[in-house]
């Protein structure tokens, strides 16, 4: 798959759809519930192959799981990418500003969080079983934004 996504550094929002409530461990954070419905999980990208090879590790399954993300990913389908290029942005205003959006709700502190130095708590939000993706994408200033199939 071809994705029209910068190499350069930035911060991207990955929209992540769950079809079916699970349980699963994240990690050394623990073992949580999951609740089907529609997520957005915050990063950065600075490493080289910027925001492209990021998302692109998403997209794909990870033999070793890493990032928080990576043991989620599994259960889920990653629907949309929103991003914003520099390498000076961080993706911590971004994720308070989502947290004000009506129906964002933190259900696993931590959860992606813990390099975070802006005190997120967490950087993975629900937004329960439907949600209106061009409503956040407008709360949240029209970042740059393509579909996943
Ligand atoms: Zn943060």
């Amino acid at each position: 798959m071809t994705l029209a996504l910068p190499t350069t550094p930035g911060i991207y929002g990955l929209i992540f759809w769950l079809s079916q409530d699970c349980h699963t461990r994240i990690g050394r954070l623990g073992t949580y519930n999951f609740p089907a419905g529609w997520y957005g999980y915050w990063g950065s990208a600075h490493g080289p192959g910027g925001i492209a090879a990021r998302v692109r590790h998403h997209l794909s399954l990870a033999a070793r799981p890493h990032w928080h993300l990576d043991f989620l990913r599994p259960y889920g389908h990653i629907k949309a990418v929103l991003f914003e290029t520099g390498s000076d942005r961080l993706e911590c205003p971004w994720v308070h500003q989502v947290l004000t959006f009506p129906s964002a709700q933190v259900l696993v502190y931590g959860f992606g969080s813990q390099d975070c130095s802006q005190n997120c708590p967490a950087h993975l939000i629900y937004f329960g079983a439907s949600f209106d993706l061009h409503a956040l994408t407008k709360h949240l200033g029209n970042p740059r934004i393509i579909f996943i199939n």
